[in-house]
């Protein structure tokens, strides 16, 4: 059966948009769908947030040809990670001399990272972007998928051998396959910012845990930082609620004078958190990747990590199946991508459920653990190398584009 594309993906937000641009050396004709536009206020994935990028991802970023311009765009690296409990007498520090490496990681700008695979897309002749488009319904049948999609009034019917989705966390392709998604809030929100410093970052991130949640510093471009402090939910509606002298005072109250006195700050947001596990990630013609796969608290910022990982797998298999003329949308095709991503999926989901489990317990023999446990993590190399390969995205089997090699 001849069917319109041979894979389309449903949801053109970072991981969506990744995936095109990962694709398209592949002879391959490929769909885009995305709902809104890439420069629109009310985009959910280009937003006002930043990224951190771990050096796997950078790495993947650089094989696909979008790397050059996310640097242009202010991506700023992260020399040192300084992980502190508030109060107590444990921290642990990362060092990208530890590591050997230029940067542990780097932080970009979500509105930067959407310009720059943007551009990428543009450039990519075997694709089309449908953008404003919604998918409203999918069907899978035994030799095809069909999606309907609608642009304004009109409503298209489109064919593929593969539909991927990447369609974020309440995925409407997940739901419409009938596949099962356990969400489990952690009944913290995330209130996101940016502060000017008095005194310059010099590349340094602090993930702080204080009792009533993790308090996340990653230098930024312009002599800012980027602020993640995750908090119960009404506390971060009366923070949102103060003025902008008000809010710096209780930020600063909260993070201590390290960097000086904070001097200004950007606009404030706020996002429920909740972890999700699904009960399959594939299906006859489905592979669902991103945010529709998994999500997981920001604390150690692995979400999109993890999700541009899952592209890089995906994209791997798929380029070897069009070699070998396979059918990409076979069951036994996709398993494979399955099977590769389970483990690290496992393995960054209980490494971000403890952290936010342990971290926010006032039980204090509890406490004293932790708090050794920083201290072992700053001391001992076996425990340091292993925290840094994690949060460095090169824990586990790498795709070809984290190793810097095309698919
Ligand atoms: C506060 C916060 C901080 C974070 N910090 C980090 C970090 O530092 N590092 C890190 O790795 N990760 C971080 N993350 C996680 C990261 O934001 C997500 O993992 C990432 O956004 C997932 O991208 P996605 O493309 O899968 O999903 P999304 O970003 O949700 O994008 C989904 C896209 O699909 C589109 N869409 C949805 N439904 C349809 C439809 N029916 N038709 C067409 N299009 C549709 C949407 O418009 C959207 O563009 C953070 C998350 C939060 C909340």
């Amino acid at each position: 059966m001849q069917t319109d594309y041979d894979i389309l993906i449903i949801g053109g937000g970072m991981v969506g948009a990744s995936l095109a641009v990962a694709l398209r050396p592949l002879p391959l004709r490929i769909g885009l769908i995305e709902a809104v536009e890439f420069e629109s206020n009310a985009q959910p994935s280009y937003d006002d947030r930043t990224i951190a990028l771990s050096f796997g991802s950078k790495r993947i970023f650089d094989t696909l040809g979008v790397w050059e311009r996310l640097e242009s765009g202010g991506a700023t690296p992260i020399h040192k990670i300084h992980i502190s409990d508030r109060g107590h007498f444990g921290f642990a520090r990362l060092d990208r001399a530890d590591a050997g490496v230029e940067a542990l990681g780097w932080v970009v700008e979500n509105r930067a990272l959407g310009q720059a695979l943007k551009h990428a897309l543009a450039e990519t002749a075997n694709l089309t972007v449908f953008c404003p488009a919604s998918m409203e319904d999918v069907e899978f049948g035994a030799d095809a998928a069909t999606v309907s999609v609608r642009r304004g009034e009109h409503i298209d019917r489109l064919s593929a051998r593969l539909v991927v989705a990447a369609d974020g966390g309440r995925s409407l392709v997940r739901e419409q396959a009938g596949i099962d998604a356990h969400r489990t809030e952690y009944r913290q929100t995330a209130l996101v910012t940016n502060v000017t410093t008095e005194q310059p970052h010099a590349n340094v991130a602090y993930e702080r845990f204080t009792e009533s949640g993790p308090l996340a510093f990653l230098p930024m471009s312009a002599g800012r930082c980027a602020v993640v402090w995750s908090l119960p939910p009404d506390q971060v509606e009366s923070l949102l609620a103060l003025d902008d002298a008000a809010f710096l005072a209780r930020l600063q109250e909260r993070f201590g004078l390290r960097l000086g006195r904070f001097l200004k700050v950007g606009r404030r947001a706020a996002y429920p958190l909740a972890h999700t596990q699904v009960s399959e990630t594939v299906r006859p013609r489905l592979a669902l990747i991103g945010n529709a796969a998994h999500t997981v608290h920001p604390v150690a910022g692995q979400g999109f990590n993890l999700g541009l990982r899952d592209v890089a797998a995906l994209a791997e298999i798929l380029g070897d199946a069009q070699r070998d003329a396979r059918d990409l949308g076979e069951l036994a095709l996709l398993q494979q991508y399955a099977d590769w991503r389970r483990r690290d999926v496992s393995v960054i989901s209980t490494f971000t459920n403890s952290l936010v489990r342990v971290f926010s317990n006032d039980f204090a023999p509890l406490g004293i653990a932790r708090n050794l446990g920083l201290v072992a993590v700053d001391l001992l190399p076996p425990a340091k190398r292993a925290l840094l390969r994690l949060s460095m995205g090169l824990a586990g089997r790498l795709p070809r584009l984290a190793r810097g090699l095309l698919l």
